[in-house]
C-alpha cells in the first residue's frame, strides 16, 4: 500500500506541472516524474578531485551499484586515467573550473573563459561521454550566457531540495555535506532523502573530501555508506543517479510528450517526442511511460525503432521506458513480459489463463512456468534447503516452511539466496522434449550471479547469469545457456543458487520440440461439463495475439464451443482459451 501511495505522488507532480486540458490523455498515458516512477531523485556530487573520493567513497558507490558525479580543476593535475575508469563504469566527470578561480579577478567568481576552457580539457582526456554538467568554485555562479552555450545545467551550494523541476537548471540547489556542512551522518543523508521522497523533487548532495580529519569539510565515509543502504533498501521510491542524468531526466519529462499513433487488438503504436534544442546534448535520455493497459493483455512485448525495449505489466498499466525522440515504440499483445499480479497466488488458477505464460502449447512449443515460491512441499532437504533462515515474512508459505520468500510487485519470489541452496519443483510434462530456461530476475550485486536449472536423476545443467539490475527489487528476463531434457511425466526441477543475492521471480521452460499438442478437430465438439453458465473463450493466434473473443453458453454442461469460436478461422494452428482462462488448448483448423 506504501509503494501504491508514493506512485500516485510520482505521477501526481508531473501532472500538477503540466497544461490543463489533457485529462483523457493523463488517464491513459504517463510519463514518470523520475526513472522507474520513483518519488524522487537524489545525486551525490563530489568536488575538487580529492584522492579520497576515488579510494573510498567509490568502492562504496560500487558495493550498491550507484553511480555519482566528479567535479575536476582541470589545473590540478587529475588522475584522468581512474576518472576513465570512472567513466567507462557509468559514473560521471565534470567540471569545477580550470583553477577554482584563483586567477579570477574577485578570487572567487570563475573566469567567462575557463566555462569552456575546462570543457574541452576534461573531453580531451575522457571518452565515452561528454563533459556537459559543472559544479562552481566558491558557490559562485558565472556567467549565465556562456554556462548555457556548454553545459545542461550546473551546481550551486546551498539552499537545499529542490522540486521535480528546479527554478533554474543553472542554479541547482544542494545539501552540503561533511563536518562543515548539515550531513555527516547516515541518518542525517537518509532524512533528506526521505524529504526529497516526502516532495516528489530532488536532492543534490556536495561532498568534498571523505575520511581525512585534515581535508576540506570530509565527510564520513561511513555516514555514505549508511546512506546508499538506505536508498537501496528504498530503491523504488528514490533514484540515486548522476548529476547529468538527474538533469536530462527533468527537463525532458517536462518538455516531451506521449501520444498514441494507432492500434488494434494486438498493437499499439506510440510516440515520444519533445523540441528541446541547446546545442549541447539531444536530450535523449530515457523516459519511464506507462500506458493503460486497456486491452488486458496478459503479456506484452515492446519495441523502438525496431528495438526491443523492456516492458511489464502492472495494475493496468504496461510500462517501458523510452527515450524521447527515438522513433515509434509498439507496444504488442504476447511475449515478452507477464502480469506479475496475475501469478500472484492469491489467484490459484490465474496463471493457466496467459497462453504465452501458462502451462500450456503454444506456437508450436509447450511452456511450463514455474513461481519459484511454490517449491516442492515437504519442508528442508525436501522442497529446499535454506541456509540462513531469511524472507520477507510474506506468510505465503505456512508453517515454518519459508525458504526466503519475497515480494515481488503484487506476486512472490525467492530472495536472500546463498551460494549452496536450493529449491524444489514438481513438472508434470505432457510429453518428452529439450526446454530451454528463460528466468525473471534480480541482483543488487555489482556483477553478474549464476544460479542453474537442473532435473533430478538428468545430468547436466543450464546456468542463468543474471547481470546487476542494480538492485533487489529490479527484475530483468534472462536466457539460460543450453537445454534440459524433462521426460513425459513427472519431472523434479532444481534450481540451485551458485552464487550468493539473487532473488528470482519465475523461470519459463520452454520446449520448441516437444510434439504433445492437443489437436481437436474442427468438427468435434468440445464438452464443458465442469462449466456453468454462460462460458466466454478467446483465440489467440501461434503468437499469442488476440484474434477473437465471445461468450457461449454452457446449457445442459455441454456446449459446440470449438465450433462457434472456430468460425471465420483459416487453416491453421490457434490457441483456444475458455472458462475464465481456466483452460487452454492448442486447436487447429483443417479446411
Ligand atoms: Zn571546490
Amino acid at each position: 500500500m506504501k509503494k501504491n501511495l508514493s506512485f500516485v505522488m510520482a505521477v501526481g507532480w508531473v501532472f500538477s506541472l503540466s497544461l490543463a486540458g489533457l485529462a483523457e490523455a493523463q488517464d491513459n498515458m504517463q510519463i514518470a516524474t523520475w526513472a522507474g516512477f520513483r518519488s524522487a531523485a537524489a545525486v551525490f556530487t563530489f568536488d575538487d578531485g580529492c584522492a579520497n573520493q576515488l579510494s573510498i567513497a567509490v568502492p562504496i558507490f560500487d558495493k550498491y551499484d550507484y553511480k555519482a558525479s566528479f567535479y575536476l580543476v582541470t589545473g590540478w593535475s587529475p588522475n584522468y586515467n581512474a576518472y576513465q575508469a570512472l567513466v567507462d563504469k557509468g559514473y560521471e566527470v565534470g567540471s569545477h573550473s580550470d583553477n577554482h578561480a584563483s586567477n579570477a579577478a574577485d578570487g572567487r567568481t570563475m573566469p567567462d573563459s575557463e566555462i569552456a576552457s575546462s570543457k574541452s580539457n576534461i573531453n580531451s582526456h575522457i571518452s565515452g561521454q561528454t563533459c556537459n554538467t559543472i559544479t562552481y568554485p566558491n558557490c559562485e555562479e558565472p556567467n549565465e550566457t556562456t554556462l548555457k552555450a556548454n553545459y545542461i545545467g550546473g551546481r550551486i551550494c546551498a539552499n537545499g531540495i529542490d522540486g521535480a523541476t528546479p527554478n533554474n537548471y543553472y542554479r541547482i540547489n544542494s545539501v552540503i555535506c561533511g563536518n562543515t556542512g548539515s550531513v555527516n551522518s547516515a541518518e542525517a543523508f537518509q532524512g533528506k532523502m526521505q524529504q526529497a521522497i516526502n516532495q516528489g523533487g530532488w536532492v543534490t548532495f556536495l561532498i568534498h573530501e571523505v575520511d581525512n580529519g585534515n581535508g576540506y569539510s570530509p565527510t564520513s565515509s561511513q555516514a555514505i555508506d549508511g546512506a546508499l543502504d538506505w536508498a537501496k533498501k528504498n530503491d523504488s521510491k528514490i533514484w540515486v543517479t548522476t548529476f547529468r542524468n538527474a538533469i536530462m531526466y527533468s527537463k525532458e519529462r517536462d518538455k516531451s510528450t506521449i501520444a498514441k499513433k494507432s492500434g488494434n487488438a494486438s498493437s499499439e503504436t506510440y510516440t515520444l517526442t519533445h523540441s528541446i534544442k541547446d546545442n549541447v546534448s539531444n536530450y535523449d535520455y530515457p523516459l519511464s511511460i506507462r500506458i493503460k493497459n486497456s486491452n488486458n493483455w496478459t503479456t506484452v512485448s515492446g519495441t523502438q525503432s525496431g528495438k526491443a525495449i523492456t516492458t511489464s505489466i502492472k495494475d493496468g498499466y504496461i510500462y517501458f521506458d523510452a527515450v524521447p525522440n527515438g522513433g515509434d515504440i509498439v507496444i504488442s499483445s504476447g511475449g515478452g513480459s507477464t502480469n506479475p499480479s496475475s501469478s500472484a497466488s492469491t489467484q490459484p488458477g490465474s496463471s493457466a489463463a496467459q497462453p504465452a505464460s501458462s502451462n500450456s502449447s503454444i506456437g508450436g512449443s509447450v511452456e511450463y512456468k514455474l513461481e519459484m515460491e511454490d517449491y516442492m512441499p515437504g519442508g528442508a532437504g525436501i522442497g529446499y534447503s535454506d541456509l540462513d533462515g531469511k524472507n520477507d515474512n510474506t506468510g505465503y508459505r505456512k508453517g515454518g516452511d519459508d525458504a526466503g520468500v519475497v515480494a515481488v510487485g503484487t506476486g512472490y519470489g525467492i530472495g536472500y539466496t546463498m551460494a549452496g541452496e536450493w529449491f524444489g519443483y514438481s513438472v508434470e510434462a505432457a510429453c518428452d522434449g529439450q526446454y530451454s530456461v528463460v528466468a525473471r530476475a534480480a541482483t543488487g550485486n555489482a556483477s553478474t550471479t549464476r544460479f542453474s536449472v537442473s532435473v533430478e536423476n538428468v545430468s547436466g545443467s543450464v546456468a542463468v547469469d543474471v547481470p546487476s539490475t542494480g538492485s533487489w527489487d529490479t527484475y530483468t528476463e534472462v536466457n539460460g545457456e543450453g537445454t534440459l531434457k524433462l521426460s513425459k511425466g513427472k519431472n523434479v526441477v532444481k534450481v540451485s543458487i551458485d552464487q550468493s543475492y539473487i532473488n528470482v521471480d519465475w523461470i519459463k521452460l520452454t520446449s520448441d520440440n516437444a510434439q504433445c499438442p492437443e489437436v481437436i478437430p474442427v468438427a468435434k465438439n468440445l464438452r464443458l461439463n465442469s462449466l456453468s453458465g454462460p462460458v466466454q473463450y478467446q483465440v489467440f493466434d501461434i503468437n499469442g495475439h488476440l484474434l477473437k473473443s465471445g461468450t457461449v453458453s454452457a446449457q445442459g454442461g455441454v456446449q459446440n464451443l470449438w465450433s462457434t469460436a472456430s468460425r471465420g478461422l483459416s487453416k491453421g494452428t490457434y490457441v483456444l482459451r475458455y472458462g475464465n482462462g481456466s483452460s487452454t488448448r492448442r486447436v487447429q483448423v483443417r479446411k
